[in-house]
């Protein structure tokens, strides 16, 4: 395994990290066994760094994970996260993320995280962000309770426009970054590098439209992107290959991401992306995928407050 310092911070992370949002069943329902034997497998395959949030099953991600992690827990580099908490219940307010963080530390069974985040800022105002969020964020990294702090969210203009003004430490972004979309790599990646902040990357299977069993209901993506994702299924399968495994290794192969994130809860996933890591992707494919992909290349959904989109 290979491993990667966020940023300027001293956390250490796997290329591929272990993404939580699954045990708390938001793809399908997941049964405990089988929940523990991913996350254990994944520690014992070298897997260290793994990320949740009160929000993933509405707190039971968090409780899954902090039970499975029972007796390792100083072996992995732990992220959670703050302000989201039911489907749109937003509250960035200084009172309640720092009250809702010690029930967090509780249901992981830790006193502290390795990395403690915003979630999904651009639902949030931006001013608030900075001058109440993330300052208290900084109080509970003052009382050793999160080692770091950073940002999640999707739109990447909002989220350089709070790291422009508040400093933070990362900056985790979703589908901005795999095979239907890199514009992570234009827009983010340099302006973190130039600050010295870790970017995370998340969701290399488009949250879960580069896969043979296809999106979810509650994908925000328009029809014609899962259109291009089930052809690029296709396109991979004619190939004799799994697609999410050419699509994390794509992601794996990109130098301006500390980790990709997959959202795993069954030891045979984490055995897949495993594997994929040793993958050779041959140029041939690489054309057919991207001449599928090219009607809908990069394209942004809208997502949060309309004055934070891009
Ligand atoms: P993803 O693109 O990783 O897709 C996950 C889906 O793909 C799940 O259904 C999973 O079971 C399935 N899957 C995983 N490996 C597979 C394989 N080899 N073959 C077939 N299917 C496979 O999307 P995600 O889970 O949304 O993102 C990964 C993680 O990133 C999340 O769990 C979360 O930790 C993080 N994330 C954070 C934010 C945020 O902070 N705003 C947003 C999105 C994701």
């Amino acid at each position: 395994m290979e491993y990667r310092q966020v940023g300027g911070t001293e956390l250490g992370v796997s290329v591929l990290g272990f993404g939580a949002s699954p045990l708390g069943d938001v793809f399908r329902k997941t049964e405990p066994a089988e929940r523990n034997a991913a996350v254990h497998f994944a520690v014992d395959s070298g897997i260290n760094y793994f990320d949740v949030s009160p929000y993933y099953g509405i707190t039971l991600a968090e409780a899954r994970l902090g039970e499975a992690l029972e007796g390792r827990r100083d072996k992995v580099v732990l992220a959670t996260k703050c302000g989201r908490y039911g489907g749109d219940e937003f509250d960035f307010s200084a009172g309640r993320i720092t009250a809702e963080f010690e029930e967090s530390l509780k249901r992981l069974r830790t006193d502290y995280v390795d990395l403690l985040q915003a979630h999904d800022v651009e639902f949030g105002q931006v001013s608030q962000i900075v001058e109440e969020t993330l300052p208290a964020m900084r109080r509970l990294q003052e009382q050793g309770k999160a080692r770091y702090i950073g940002i999640t969210g999707y739109s990447l203009k909002n989220l350089m426009e709070i790291a422009g003004q508040a400093k933070v430490d990362s900056i985790l972004s979703y589908c901005r970054y795999n095979l239907l979309v890199t514009d992570l790599d234009r827009a983010l990646v340099p302006f973190a590098q130039e600050r010295g902040i870790g970017v995370i990357n998340a969701s290399p299977l488009h949250m879960g439209i580069i896969t043979e069993r296809g999106a979810p209901e509650w994908h925000p993506a328009p029809q014609a992107v899962r259109d291009a994702g089930r052809r690029v299924v296709e396109v991979c399968r004619a190939w004799g290959l799994d697609a999410s495994e050419v699509a994390v290794k794509f992601c794996l192969e990109y130098a301006g991401a500390a980790s990709t994130l997959v959202g795993l809860s069954s030891r045979g996933h984490v055995e897949r992306n495993l594997k994929a890591m040793e993958l050779q992707v041959d140029a041939e494919l690489m054309r057919e995928i991207a001449e599928v992909v090219a009607p809908v290349k990069d394209f942004v959904w809208p997502s949060g407050l309309a004055e934070n989109y891009g």
